[in-house]
């Protein structure tokens, strides 16, 4: 339980980071993403600089190894580097927008603010066993509509670079390993804000990069989509253990295209095909993710007919009840109706696990928190337009607080 209560004071918690937080908004736009920069870059550098190549393996073990956000702290660098370095280079580029931790489970939800002002999600969930899982981004906003998902509701901004994206794990492992705690970072998914195989080549990149500097193995990683079927077939040829997860939903075609408009695109049977190849090349499983919703992706028969459809394929349901939203009317299904739908399935021989819905306090299903932070920048901008209405001119005021 030591984990667990890391989590208790966040206020202490939020001020830790204040550092990182600080770091990477002083981050000019000048100065070069020390995250994005290779070994052999580094070591070239250093080279130019008249400095000792083993300076690189130093620093790179203080930001990678000890988690360290500040050259100034690099105390066995000489302080000319650190100025060199800090003049250079900005180490990450993220800024903490704002954050809330769960008092129920502990899960961190963090929105962080990108340089042109895009905001993302990431999310850390601790577990009992002192494992820690991040749930990232992998682009602003998403095009692929799916209706019961905050994310889906507000639309494309942008594709998150491979350093973005490999800042978001580093920053919750580099954080942990500062804190000394027994747990670590040891599972990555691309469960957050946006579709990753929509953005397949800075994901790839980031997940190399994941696996090569922070040591988390491919096999702890998950990658999820809602079925992009060229890039699923793409993604069955990579020279990687990285683990696949499908967004299913529905077993018929009209429902699920009403859920998730991918599915005109790319239907069930061709999705499933797309699975099947996968699973014979990689000698992998599937594993579908299945959001259970009152009264329509819950009832029994539903259980059948999904049974059936992924009969005696090497693949693995994870069932979870919906996290609800401020745009879609869907209800989770009750707990003992989430038992009933895995019995099911493991009729048809197949492994079913209810998931727990974590952070459900601090609704920390992807886009929740940037929606909310949105809704609370519309308002004060509401509350500063009717003032310049009021009176002609403008004055700050009291924002007004959203409900
Ligand atoms: S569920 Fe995933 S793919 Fe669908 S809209 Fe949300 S972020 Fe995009």
């Amino acid at each position: 339980m030591l984990h667990r209560s890391l989590f208790q004071k966040p206020i202490i918690w939020s001020r830790g980071l204040s550092v990182c937080a600080n770091t990477a908004q002083g981050a000019g736009l000048h100065r070069e993403n020390f995250y994005g920069v290779s070994k052999d870059d580094l070591i070239n550098k250093l080279k130019q600089w008249n400095q000792p190549i083993f300076r690189a393996d130093q620093l790179r073990s203080w930001i990678y190894d000890k988690g360290v956000t500040s050259f100034e702290l690099m105390q066995d660098l000489p302080k000319s580097l650190r100025t060199q370095l800090a003049e250079a280079y900005s180490i990450g580029t993220l800024s903490v927008k704002s954050e809330l931790v769960s008092q129920k489970d502990g899960t961190i939800k963090r929105a962080y603010e990108l340089p042109d002002k895009q905001i993302i999600e990431s999310v850390l969930m601790p577990y009992e066993d002192g494992r820690y899982t991040a749930c990232i981004s992998s682009q602003a906003g998403c095009a692929m509509g799916c209706t019961f998902c905050a994310t889906g509701q507000m639309g494309f901004f942008r594709q998150l670079t491979s350093d973005e994206i490999f800042e978001q794990v580093q920053r919750f492992s580099a954080e942990l390993r500062v804190r000394k705690e027994p747990g670590r970072l040891s599972n990555v998914v691309f469960m957050g804000m946006g579709e990753p195989l929509a953005n397949y080549k800075n994901v790839m990149e980031a997940v190399r990069r994941i696996i090569a500097e922070l040591g988390i193995g491919a096999r702890h990683i998950t990658i999820s989509t809602v079925g992009l079927v060229p890039r699923i077939k793409k993604f069955a040829e990579e020279d990687i253990q990285v683990g696949l997860a499908v967004s299913l939903h529905q077993t018929q075609d009209a429902a699920r295209s009403a859920l998730m408009p991918v599915n005109m695109r790319y239907n069930i049977a061709e999705l499933l095909r797309a699975c099947k190849d996968y699973t014979h090349k990689t000698k992998r499983r599937v594993t579908f993710e299945w959001a259970l919703i009152r009264d329509q992706t819950d009832s029994s028969d539903t259980a059948h007919e999904l049974g059936k459809l992924l009969q005696g394929m090497l693949c693995h349901v994870n069932v979870i009840p919906l996290n609800p939203t401020a745009g879609f009317a869907g209800k989770p299904t009750p707990k003992a109706d989430v038992s009933n739908f895995c019995s099911i399935l493991g009729r048809y021989g197949i492994s079913c696990t209810p998931r727990v819905r974590r952070g459900i306090d601090i609704d920390a299903g992807c886009g929740q928190l940037r929606a909310d932070l949105l809704k609370r920048e519309s308002l004060q901008n509401q509350a500063k337009e009717i003032h310049v209405e009021a009176n002609g001119s403008f004055k700050t005021r009291k924002p007004i607080e959203p409900s």
